[in-house]
């Protein structure tokens, strides 16, 4: 089988050439319209599924089911039960794990060499299950001078959730959703991006093993639209939103009408900080995977480089050569380090960057160009760049690039260093590269970010949160905290002196 070509193993009734359905309390449904949409093999531009079109009256029918799971057998489930679920999901995704890495590679360009990395969303399925047996009020010493007055809190389900994800990690995101809307007992509409629905739906199809009421996972996809009539519908109690910062501001705005909660997971400009004592044998390495990983589609991508002025040189010089000796293919080709970009029309963004980069005078010291030569011309392919000498107001030092792009600047001393990093709108993620402990303690306090790495970059785990600082967010995911997010405080008074 050539790379490119589908794996007749791993075809489901989603990769067949019949158009996909919406799951709507817990049956496979047309969209109301009857419209569909292409989704294509961003490594080689064919088009490999067609999918029903979502809008407004799928919304409500969505919410509806979700409303009724909410308050109907579900609300019966115990923590134990739902535990189990968990379990189970977490056990049918590891069973799994290769055919959905696979339809995310064909979907979204991940390539499957990394399917390995893809255990986290069987670990954060596992993590969620214990926690969903640890949702725990307070007891609380009130002083309230009436006698006999016991105080004291629970944590409940915030209720109905639009959970609205981007193309970038479809079955990651999608799993990140889902569990802890299982974990504490809320239900939901998950919104897949249009560009990778694949995984998503799959992940819809083996949840019917579950011992799961229908209606508590409910699937749609579709365009911004039906993220928007999920945004603004009245009996939504919640949106767990991760995507652009532009679509983040709209559904602030939508959301008001009913007060929904909010977490935002949105973009971001990260600073990578590498000083003079660094090890650079893993600065280099660490700092060009920290940009290109996911070809650079990746919320907390560290695409500002800030080297200390004696290593400047060097460091350039290294991390272009490490960025060349990349492998740029298909996604399905094992020995893929780095895959498409998305789309077309993401091709185009990246494209446009690099035009910007040259014209406001940055210095391409490798890539700098989309690849065209043999069996990539039909893909979306652009190879690793490293802009050198860039200068802080340009606008690839500002604005969010989503491509395998990195932009190094030089900086003379911590001081310097910090004012830079944080001069952003952004705040997701950071990175510090350096052997003295105090210069890593500092800047992990003094950078304004959601998350700070040291000596490393872009690990996750399920006990640890992640979230955004300044415009790349509100709230956590993952962790006990990403859980109090589907959670609201109930405060009990209760007379106990007759
Ligand atoms: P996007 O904002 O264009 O789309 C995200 C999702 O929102 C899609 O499902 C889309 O259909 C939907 N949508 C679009 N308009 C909407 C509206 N008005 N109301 C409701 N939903 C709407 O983002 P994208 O291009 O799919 O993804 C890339 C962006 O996501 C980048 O900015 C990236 O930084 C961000 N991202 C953030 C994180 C994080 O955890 N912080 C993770 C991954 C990606």
């Amino acid at each position: 089988m050539a790379p490119g070509d589908l794996d007749p193993k791993y075809t489901t009734k989603f990769l067949g050439p019949e158009p996909k359905q919406l799951l709507i309390g817990g049956k496979w449904v047309d969209s109301a319209s009857g419209r569909t949409f292409e989704t294509v093999n961003p490594s080689t531009g064919t088009v490999i599924a067609r999918l029903a079109e979502a809008d407004a009256r799928d919304a409500d029918l969505a919410v509806a089911a979700a409303r009724a799971a909410f308050t109907g057998p579900w609300a019966r489930f115990k923590p134990k039960d739902r535990q189990r679920v968990l379990l189970q999901l977490a056990d049918l995704v590891e069973a799994n794990l290769a055919e959905l890495y696979y339809l995310d590679s064909v979907d979204m360009g991940a390539p499957i060499s990394r399917a390995a990395g893809y255990q986290f969303s069987v670990d954060v399925l596992r993590f969620a299950a214990g926690a969903a047996m640890r949702i725990q009020g307070e007891t609380v010493n009130n002083s309230v001078a009436v006698a006999d007055l016991f105080s004291f809190t629970l944590k409940e389900p915030v209720g109905v959730v639009a959970s609205i994800i981007p193309w970038n990690g479809p079955l990651v995101s999608s799993i990140a959703k889902i569990a802890p809307v299982l974990a504490t007992g809320c239900t939901m509409v998950l919104k897949p991006a249009e560009e990778a629905c694949i995984s998503p739906l799959r992940l819809g199809e083996l949840m019917a093993q579950l011992d799961l009421p229908d209606g508590v996972v409910n699937i749609l996809t579709g365009f911004g639209e039906a993220g928007a009539a999920l945004t603004e519908h009245p009996d939504v109690d919640k949106v767990a939103f991760t995507g652009s910062t532009a679509t983040g501001q709209q559904i602030v705005r939508a959301a008001s009408g009913n007060l929904k909660r909010l977490t935002l997971e949105l973009g971001g400009k990260s600073p990578d900080v590498v000083f003079a004592d660094a090890d650079l044998a893993s600065a280099v390495p660490g700092a060009a995977m920290g940009v290109f990983r996911n070809t650079g589609q990746v919320c907390c991508a560290g695409t500002r480089v800030y080297v200390e002025r004696p290593v400047y040189d060097e460091f350039v010089e290294r991390l272009s050569r490490f960025s060349e000796a990349l492998r740029v293919g298909d996604s399905l080709d094992p020995e893929t380090e780095i895959g498409p970009i998305v789309s077309a029309r993401q091709l185009d963004q990246v494209l446009n960057y690099l035009d910007v980069g040259r014209s406001e005078g940055a210095r391409p010291t490798s890539g700098g160009a989309r690849i065209t030569e043999g069996g990539l011309a039909n893909g979306y392919f652009v190879a690793p760049t490293v802009f050198a000498d860039v200068q802080d107001d340009m606008r690839i030092a500002r604005e969010e690039i989503f491509g395998p792009v990195a932009s190094i600047l030089p900086f003379d001393d911590v001081e310097d260093v910090v004012v830079r990093a944080n001069d952003t709108q952004f705040g997701l993620g950071a990175g510090v590269w350096t052997r003295d402990l105090g210069t890593a303690h500092r800047m992990a306090r003094a950078l304004r970010s959601g998350v700070v790495w040291v000596n490393t970059y872009g690990n996750f785990d399920p006990a640890m949160p992640f979230g955004g600082a300044k415009m790349s967010g509100w709230g956590s995911e993952y962790s006990d905290h990403g859980l109090d997010e589907y959670l609201y405080l109930k405060a009990v008074w209760m007379g106990v002196g007759n």
